[in-house]
């Protein structure tokens, strides 16, 4: 047997040697910083956008959720980030923004806390979201006593022609109900009719006298804890895309322009 085997042979045992001793260290309990798991982009406009199921980043040690959904919901991430960035080439400031960077396979931001994960491991990550959440949505209504709007962006691939919105049948957008009515929920106006002026099936339907939304998209946690039923929430928007209207170039745009006309003629945004 060559020198150079017999050493490669001695330095396998010696690894042996040394493993067990190696399971036996401490596994640490935060093995990812909670800041590089999350975008989060303070902004002064009245606007807070939110996007918690686009991440691909794993936590640490953290193992995957065994129960709920865990698919991505594909683009809205990036859709969140360039919408901002429009706004901002256009008005000069920018929405304040969260988006996760951490999958939904470990954490589900959208959820109260309890069942948003099930190892305490990703809670850093979990608290990181909505803490930034918080703070966006605190320095809107501080800066804008007229209302501020949150839209929490999702999508969906079950109608993947249709947009649904979700406020809890107008719960969460209850101050801008008072101030101007369901027109400003399901009128033309109103942000799912802008985005349905510019070619989007929307549900419900502009025009519509009900504000019953479909159940499967009606409002998750992240409008329902920040809207405007609270006394120190403000009008949350949750929007669910469709598949198909998630690959076309024009989204960005579209969005842009309906949350500029929406955001001006309901008072958030002062008028040009
Ligand atoms: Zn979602």
């Amino acid at each position: 047997m060559s020198e150079p085997v017999l050493r490669r042979r001695r330095r396998s045992w010696l690894l042996a040697l040394c493993l067990p001793a190696l399971s036996t260290l401490p596994i640490p309990a935060v093995a990812f910083e909670p800041a590089d798991v999350i975008l989060h982009q303070p902004g002064s406009l009245p606007l807070v956008v939110t996007a918690p199921h686009d991440g691909d980043l794993p936590l640490g040690l953290t193992p995957t959720r065994t129960r709920g959904t865990q698919v991505r919901d594909l683009g809205t991430g990036v859709l969140a980030e360039q919408v901002a960035k429009r706004l901002e080439a256009r008005l000069g400031q920018r929405p304040c923004l969260v988006v996760a960077r951490f999958s939904r396979r470990f954490v589900d931001a959208n959820r109260p806390e309890a069942d948003a994960l099930e190892s305490d491991i990703a809670l850093p990550a979990y608290r990181a979201y909505h803490a930034a959440v918080a703070s966006c949505v605190a320095r809107a209504r501080a800066q804008h006593p007229q209302g501020a709007l949150l839209v929490d962006v999702h999508g969906q691939g079950q109608v993947p022609d249709v947009l649904f919105r979700g406020t809890r049948a107008g719960l969460t957008t209850q101050a801008l109900l008072a101030r101007h009515g369901p027109a400003a929920l399901q009128g033309p106006e109103s942000l799912i009719g802008q985005l349905a002026a510019r070619g989007y099936i929307v549900h419900p339907a502009v025009g519509t006298d009900s504000l019953r939304e479909d159940p499967r998209y009606a409002g998750g946690y992240t409008v329902f804890t920040y809207g405007s039923q609270h006394p120190d929430g403000i009008d949350a928007i949750q929007l669910e895309f469709g598949a198909q209207q998630r690959r076309s170039p024009q989204l960005t745009d579209d969005v842009a322009d309906a949350l500029l006309v929406f955001l001006t003629r309901h008072g958030y945004l002062p008028k040009p």
